[in-house]
């Protein structure tokens, strides 16, 4: 079976490294909030062009933390409300209903997936306070129109690049196109620790400093709390884990668009529908996803001949029964994009050799 993402020869290719890594935070002893985390946020600051990296305990942490730090700079309140795609990961508009703010959703593009520019002004309203762009499947969102319209309207620029560390946008990296930005280092994300792991990146020094605060109980010195706060920090063995696998992280992009660049140039199949890419060069290619009318049905055949496929994501966030506030909303290519993807196998490992077995079967498909 070709696996959808071989996490174990993944990581294996690092192993040794990963175990000093670990010997190293053991005999530190010093397991929070210590030289790993603080050499990491520096590293990954660096790697994405930003001032500042805050480590945080996920990704989900690192968007819902940039908002609860704008409502305790009084920039954002309470039933404000904040423009998501209507296609993306849940947890993006999670991060938003948690702060107690408004996710008002707007809908994708057809051909990228990603927040459709023109549709984001009509959704504007006096309580409108961010765009939060998610640059889905490794692809940067049209940051040139949204920062435009941000400024018209003075609004914040939350990335979501939970799934885009090191992809481009013109010259600049992913956390490094709006205000703020929250990534996670979900194990299966491009650059995944061994466990859960998040970070915000910004230029905004009071916001580092604010998110700083609150992850750690709210306080900045210590038994001293300015905030409420909750407990959201980057522990020293996945700091470590980290530290390691950001070396690598440009390598395994560059497989990931050979294998890219691959299905691209050779699935011709009438019945399915390759993804749209402004550049090849700036996607980092988390996910490669193709949409087909009989989705099911190409994943049956696919699972048949040895080779498995994930679904991102099968149910759109405004159908989910957490958000039946939005049960009377339509959504039609959102819903259709749910409909009709398909993600198929992609790694910092895959070999040319898989991926021609999976172009192949591809080829021989009768939808
Ligand atoms: C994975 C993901 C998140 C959440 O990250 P976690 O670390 O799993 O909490 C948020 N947004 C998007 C788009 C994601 O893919």
């Amino acid at each position: 079976m070709i696996p959808f993402l071989d996490l174990k020869n993944l990581n294996a290719q690092y192993r040794d490294e990963l175990i000093n890594a670990c010997t190293r935070v053991i005999d530190s002893g010093w397991y929070i909030q210590g030289n790993e985390c603080n050499s990491f946020e520096n590293e990954f600051a660096q790697y994405c062009g930003t001032e500042y990296a805050v480590g945080v305990a996920n990704g989900l942490d690192a968007l819902t933390l940039i908002i609860r730090a704008y409502k305790e700079m009084g920039i954002m309140n309470d039933g404000d409300e904040i423009i998501v795609p209507a296609n993306t990961y849940i947890a993006s508009i999670l991060a938003i209903s948690a702060n107690n703010l408004k996710p008002v959703l707007v809908e994708a593009g057809i051909n990228d997936y990603l927040i459709d520019p023109e549709k984001i002004e009509e959704a504007i309203t006096l309580k409108t306070k961010a765009i939060m762009p998610v640059h889905l499947y490794g692809q940067t969102s049209n940051m040139e129109k949204i920062n435009e319209i941000a400024k018209k309207y003075d609004l914040k620029v939350i990335e979501d690049s939970a799934q885009a560390h090191g992809a481009y946008y013109g010259d600049k990296k992913a956390g490094n196109l709006g205000d703020a930005s929250g990534f996670s280092f979900y194990p299966g994300k491009n650059l995944g620790a061994l466990g859960d792991g998040g970070a915000v990146t910004t230029n905004d020094k009071q916001l580092a400093e604010t998110i700083m605060a609150l992850g750690n109980y709210g306080s900045q010195k210590k038994y001293e709390n300015l905030y409420k706060g909750v407990n959201s920090r980057l522990d020293e063995i996945q700091a470590a884990m980290l530290r390691v696998k950001l070396n690598f992280l440009d390598k395994e992009i560059e497989n990931r668009r050979k294998i890219a660049a691959y299905y691209l140039q050779n699935i011709k199949n009438e019945n399915i529908v390759l993804p749209v890419v402004r550049n090849i060069d700036n996607h980092v290619w988390h996910l490669f996803v193709i949409r087909t009318k009989n989705r099911n049905q190409l994943q049956k055949y696919l699972e048949e001949n040895g080779v498995q496929t994930l679904i991102h994501y099968p149910i759109p966030p405004h159908k989910q029964n957490a958000y039946n506030e939005f049960g009377n909303n339509s959504y039609p290519i959102t819903e259709k994009i749910h409909s009709e993807v398909l993600s198929l196998p992609i790694s910092g490992v895959q070999s040319l050799e898989d991926t021609q077995k999976i172009v192949d079967l591809l080829l021989e498909y009768r939808g």
